[in-house]
């Protein structure tokens, strides 16, 4: 997955305030959204406080916008959230889909 630029995660956090941007009905949040604070100097920083990720919205989104780096396709998340939301992903299926198959030795 390409990675954002600077510039392009200043203004995605810019906009969100710094808190989590997360709406995902999945994750059960008061109110429908997380609003979790964040720190701006934790992204990627997994298990400390305030940790947090940019997230691509939307892959087929994303595929139809020419200029790929783009602050309104950029969410901003904190750890929890994007773990979550990575889980639910098409990498997660995957995942799990493999963990089913029958290879390695079984304990
Ligand atoms: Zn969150
Ligand atoms: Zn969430």
């Amino acid at each position: 997955m390409p990675d954002f630029s600077e510039d392009t995660i200043r203004l995605a956090w810019e906009r969100s305030g710094g808190k989590c941007e997360c709406a995902r009905s999945l994750h059960e949040h008061t109110n429908g959204k997380c609003h979790r604070p964040l720190s701006k100097d934790k992204r990627s920083k997994a298990g400390e406080p305030g940790a947090w990720e940019a997230r691509r919205k939307g892959v087929i989104a994303c595929i139809k916008v020419t200029g790929m780096d783009d602050w309104h396709k950029c969410e901003i998340l904190c750890w929890d959230c994007f773990t979550k939301a990575h889980e639910k992903s098409f990498h997660g299926k995957i995942a799990k889909f493999v963990r089913w198959r029958p290879f390695g030795k079984k304990k």
